[in-house]
């Protein structure tokens, strides 16, 4: 047994630390083995290791904590940038429904001056209902931001062509009526007998001479009242040799109407009318047979056929 416990004796050698006092008691001696030192060594290890594992676990923590923090904030701050672009895409919808609006009076300009019934619900073209009078509760999902901005300026985009293309209409309608407007074609009296016709004819008062009519004369009750053929302005009321008391009016674009013989003038020179209004009553003034009105219509100057625009 003696040589395997000098062999153990030998693999771990002990070790003596002396403490010798400069005075007072004598020295002392601490005896320690190496493998003693060396579990001390190992459990010392173990503890740092734990140690750092703590610390490395709280950094992490600590980590995770900051950067969930600063995610919060970059929400909170995309949050607010897409709230922010939902109001300015609210407000932009805003200005599109009053852009549709302002298009829904403009076709009811157009389908007015078209004579259509501007009471009826929209039959073509806007469908205002995709614009107006809609909603609810809910407000639009972030993610549709950029979709609602892309439709929005789409929409707009239409819009403005829509509008230009409508007011042109527009302007060519209301051109088309004002000259449609212009035209001479309401009878002048109520009734009455056509006696004498345009163009050339014998001598009204029996005189053997061609005669050049430059309108048509309308045979009615003396005093019966003289109508403007369209709306216009009074351009001449008087006395006119051979016509007698005689009006005429000019309506624009080139037409012109004049009534001769009257018995009394209702209008003054420079004075507005509209169609159907009294200027004045039948007579026999001037060159004339009987009680009739003498009714010319001019185009730029030019006498023409009455009955052609006469309704
Ligand atoms: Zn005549």
């Amino acid at each position: 047994m003696e040589p395997i416990k000098r062999q153990r004796k030998e693999s771990d050698p002990v070790y003596t630390i002396m403490l010798i006092p400069h005075k007072g008691r004598g020295p002392r001696s601490i005896h320690f083995r190496v493998s003693v030192l060396k579990k001390i060594g190992l459990v010392c290890g173990l503890l740092c290791l734990l140690g750092a594992g703590v610390v490395l676990k709280s950094s992490q923590t600590v980590y995770q904590a900051h950067q969930e923090q600063q995610e919060l904030v970059a929400y909170r701050n995309e949050k607010a940038a897409q709230e922010q672009k939902i109001g300015k895409l609210l407000q932009e919808n805003e200005a599109i429904e009053k852009e549709m609006a302002e298009l829904s009076q403009l076709e009811e300009a157009v389908r007015s001056e078209l004579g259509e019934n501007t009471n009826q619900p929209s039959r073509s073209g806007i469908d205002r209902s995709q614009y107006l009078g809609q909603g609810g509760p809910q407000t639009p999902k972030v993610e549709s931001v950029d979709i609602y901005a892309a439709q929005n300026k789409v929409l707009q985009e239409k819009i403005k062509d829509r509008k230009m293309t409508l007011d042109d209409l527009l302007g060519k309608l209301r051109e088309t009526n004002r000259r449609k407007a212009a035209r001479p074609d309401l009878w002048p009296t109520s009734g009455g007998t056509i006696t004498s016709y345009f163009g050339g004819r014998s001598d009204p008062f029996g005189n053997r001479s061609y005669d050049w009519h430059p309108g048509i004369d309308i045979a009615n009750d003396y005093g019966a009242p003289v109508y403007a053929s369209a709306s216009g302005t009074i351009e001449e009321a008087g006395w006119v040799s051979g016509y007698g008391r005689y009006v005429r009016i000019q309506h624009g674009y080139g037409y012109e109407t004049a009534y001769g013989h009257m018995s009394e003038i209702a209008v003054q020179s420079g004075q507005d009318v509209k169609k159907g209004d009294v200027i004045g009553y039948v007579g026999s003034s001037g060159y004339s047979t009987g009680p009739h009105v003498h009714f010319e219509v001019l185009v730029n100057g030019q006498v023409t056929n009455p009955l052609e625009s006469l309704r």
